[in-house]
């Protein structure tokens, strides 16, 4: 994947003060980046670059929908994202993340990259728990008829520990270890 324009903030030629930036993060953003967790999702970001004395801070605050793999049933279902962040912009030799908060870009640069961010963001945003949120009667979404094949699949489990899967005391009989 070649480096993006897209999600660049200019800051060659700003005064001091605040400038607005917006970014749509759709299908295309999300597929940019391997192994993605994200395949599917609409995410608008607003970045305001704050600029004073030398100084820049990156607000964002970032707002939209993404699709999600439901831990229960595992269909996936979309889910909303929301949340602000923000960053610190140093000039200094070696370009990079220096440390949590703080971006390092070089002292000639006239831009920042923010896709990145933008995206473990998005991932930082993602609920903990991601299960289909219950009707309106307050029951389950689910797919049902994975719930089925899961349920039955956890008793197959369940009795296997309890050792009280039919092949295992077919066994014990044939050898005869049936105390
Ligand atoms: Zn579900």
């Amino acid at each position: 994947m070649g480096r993006s324009d897209s999600y660049v903030v200019r800051i060659s030629g700003l005064g001091e003060g605040e400038h607005g930036f917006s970014f749509d993060l759709g299908q295309k953003f999300f597929a940019s980046f391997d192994e993605s967790e994200i395949e599917h999702g609409k995410v608008n970001a607003r970045v305001i670059l704050e600029k004073r004395q030398g100084i820049m801070v990156l607000h964002f605050h970032l707002k939209g929908d993404v699709e999600v793999t439901c831990d229960r049933c595992l269909d996936l279902f979309m889910t909303k994202v929301q949340c602000d962040q923000q960053l610190i912009v140093k000039r200094g030799d070696i370009p990079g993340e220096a440390e949590d908060d703080v971006i390092v870009i070089g002292k000639e640069d006239h831009e920042i990259d923010i896709r990145q961010y933008l995206y473990e963001f998005v991932i930082l945003a993602l609920p903990c728990k991601r299960i289909h949120s219950p009707d309106k009667h307050g029951l389950s979404t689910c797919n049902p008829a994975m719930i089925e094949i899961l349920e039955a699949h956890q008793e197959n489990r369940n009795n296997r520990r309890e050792g009280t899967d039919p092949r295992w005391n077919a066994l014990k009989e044939i050898t005869g270890n049936n105390k």
